[in-house]
């Protein structure tokens, strides 16, 4: 029996220059890689009869339900500091919503087939990028730091070209609260489009801000997340590597896992994607850029205000409470990672905790999971921290001994590219349980195996 996915869409009920239907483009021969029932089982899903063909069929577009609709978004956004104006689903089509336990969310294939918005694209996706999001995504969600979820990856039996030669092709089934972002704001902001900007932001206030009577308590709140958000990165030395206002997704999870990482030895400049050439979404310009891509968003809303001059010194306000506010949960995490309570005594000891890590290029996730073994490589810190009489239980539950580390992503698809499935189901084991030792998974890569640059390789 095939699964039930009672799909709805909302999002149609907007007008509808928010999006494009589309229907999937089939693919060749759709094989399931992996499905996460896990996730499945939390969204209220029923998958006990499912077979492995009809959810190779159903999620890689081939065999959708009746019920379903299928569509594009479009957005606008900031890439790199360059507004483009018109941006969208370019290589992912929303199959629809479905209202679960957990809320209503997105239901979206990545990799489907080129969309109205996919520009020079061929709107598909190959086999390496769909399990780094799988993986990754995984790891975040078992981390509990807000993200969108990978609900099955598929092989499309078909051959993409990129750069370097033919790949396989894959589709990831994205499942997120929903995919509206600061970028969808500044589309119809940049047109002008006032009715069309009220619209979303009674839709997505309605969706994910329920408490948010107006506009400007909305940005408020999503500030607030964001802040949230951009703190439980710093504190497991994640990297995103392309946080364009077009990927920052309004209700605060993280979105579009491209080019990122997790770091292995530390240093506040990291960057790893091959197009940030600047550095600016270096490990360290994460928070000031997100409060950059929110004074986009501030801006946008703006236009909504009947009284525009006075709307922008409350707008301003808001957004400028972001720093402190980071602040503050930046504090509260690594408070956390050393089993302290916030404080200023504390921040000043984690934060020279992190200045020394970085000089001695120490590792960051294995530093914070292994904390009592600072006492052989910064005795002086660790005589400070000891003093500060820390508990012991909470930086050991708070520092993950496994990460996805790039060097195990890339040797993952080296295999699955040879058609070889194992370590893949290895790695997504070992990092759907962050909190388990597994040596394998928590070596840094020595010298050879160090991946330096990562690429969006779409
Ligand atoms: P990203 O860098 O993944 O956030 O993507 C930026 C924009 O490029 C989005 O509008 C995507 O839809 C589009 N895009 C990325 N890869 C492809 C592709 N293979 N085909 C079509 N559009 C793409
Ligand atoms: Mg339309
Ligand atoms: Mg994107």
């Amino acid at each position: 029996m095939p699964l039930t996915l009672p799909l709805t869409a909302t999002y149609l009920d907007l007008p509808e220059r928010f999006y494009t239907r589309q229907p999937a483009t089939p693919v060749a021969a759709p094989g399931l890689i992996v499905f996460n029932h896990d996730l499945a089982a939390r969204l209220g899903l029923d998958t006990a009869q499912m077979t492995d063909a009809e959810a190779a069929a159903l999620f890689s577009g081939n065999a959708l339900p009746d019920a379903a609709t299928p569509f594009a978004q479009v957005y606008a956004g900031h890439q790199f500091g360059g507004f483009s104006a018109q941006l969208g689903d370019g290589r992912a089509l929303h199959l629809g919503e479905l209202e679960t336990p957990e809320g209503r969310v997105d239901i979206q294939l990545k990799g489907s087939g080129p969309t109205p918005y996919s520009r020079n694209g061929d709107g598909r996706a190959w086999l390496g990028p769909v399990l780094r999001e799988y993986l990754m995504s995984c790891a975040m969600d078992a981390l509990d730091v807000p993200t969108t979820r990978a609900l099955a990856a598929v092989s499309t039996g078909e051959t993409v070209r990129r750069e370097h030669g033919p790949l396989p092709g894959a589709i990831l089934t994205r499942v997120a609260a929903s995919h509206i972002r600061v970028g969808t704001f500044q589309f119809f902001a940049a047109r002008n489009d006032v009715e069309g900007l009220r619209a979303l932001t009674d839709y997505a206030m309605a969706r994910h801000y329920p408490k948010a009577t107006t506009p400007l308590e909305f940005f408020e709140q999503v500030v607030a997340r964001q802040a949230g958000l951009v703190a439980r990165w710093m504190g497991l030395g994640f990297i995103h590597g392309v946080l364009n206002t077009d990927n920052v997704q309004i209700a605060g999870e993280t979105i579009d896992y491209g080019p990122c990482a997790f770091m292995d030895d530390y240093h506040p400049d990291r960057v790893f994607s091959s197009i940030d050439r600047q550095g600016r979404y270096a490990y360290s310009n994460q928070p000031s850029v997100t409060h950059w891509n929110l004074a986009q968003l501030g801006t946008a809303l703006v236009l909504l205000e009947p009284d525009q001059d006075k709307a922008i010194d409350a707008y301003t306000e808001a957004l400028n409470r972001f720093p402190a506010l980071y602040q503050a949960a930046w504090s509260r995490v690594f408070a956390g990672k050393l089993g302290l309570t916030a404080g200023n005594k504390t921040t000043a000891l984690a934060q020279d905790l992190l200045t020394e890590m970085a000089t001695a290029g120490l590792d960051f996730t294995n530093t914070f999971h292994a904390l009592d073994r600072t006492a052989d490589t910064l005795p002086d810190w660790h005589t400070r921290w000891r003093a500060a009489k820390p508990d012991d239980a909470l930086w050991r539950r708070t520092n993950p001994a496994v990460i996805p580390r790039t060097h195990k992503i890339e040797e993952v698809i080296e295999a699955a590219v040879t058609g070889d499935f194992a370590p893949f189901h290895a790695m997504l084991a070992a990092v759907s349980a962050p909190f388990t030792e597994s040596e394998a998974y928590m070596q840094p890569p020595q010298t050879h195996e160090k991946v330096h640059q990562t690429f969006c390789g779409t």
